[in-house]
């Protein structure tokens, strides 16, 4: 004779345990990250409006004076934000030029740190 699940002896059955599938969480980091996107070209217009279109680096010697794109002054994998005050209107060539000359573009206020010293 089986015993019942209501009846005492019946062994304590687990709940299934629910795992959150791991496509969930990539969707929301990347909504996320879609969402960063939109906030950084909402600031493209008032970076362009800030710089009148003008580079506003000119480091480089290639310098074309026309603002192309936006450069984060504290990079966003160290926190910074895309506020205008951590954003320069800056052509291609200067924006490569910061990355290439880390520590000139550090000397002309281009490139800071998170914490503003450099260990
Ligand atoms: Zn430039």
């Amino acid at each position: 004779m089986s015993i019942r699940e209501t009846e005492p002896g019946f062994p304590k059955l687990r709940e299934p345990r629910v795992r959150r599938p791991r496509w969930l969480g990539l969707r929301q980091r990347s909504a996320k990250r879609a969402r960063a996107q939109r906030e950084l070209d909402a600031q493209k217009t008032a970076l362009m409006e800030r710089s009148g279109g003008v580079c506003e680096a000119m480091f480089s010697v290639h310098c074309t004076r026309v603002g192309v794109e936006p450069h984060h002054v504290v990079k966003q994998s160290q926190g910074g934000s895309h506020a205008l005050s951590n954003l320069r209107w800056v052509c291609r060539w200067c924006n490569e030029a910061i990355e290439a000359y880390p520590a000139q573009a550090r000397a002309r206020g281009l490139v800071r740190s998170a914490t503003g010293s450099w260990r």
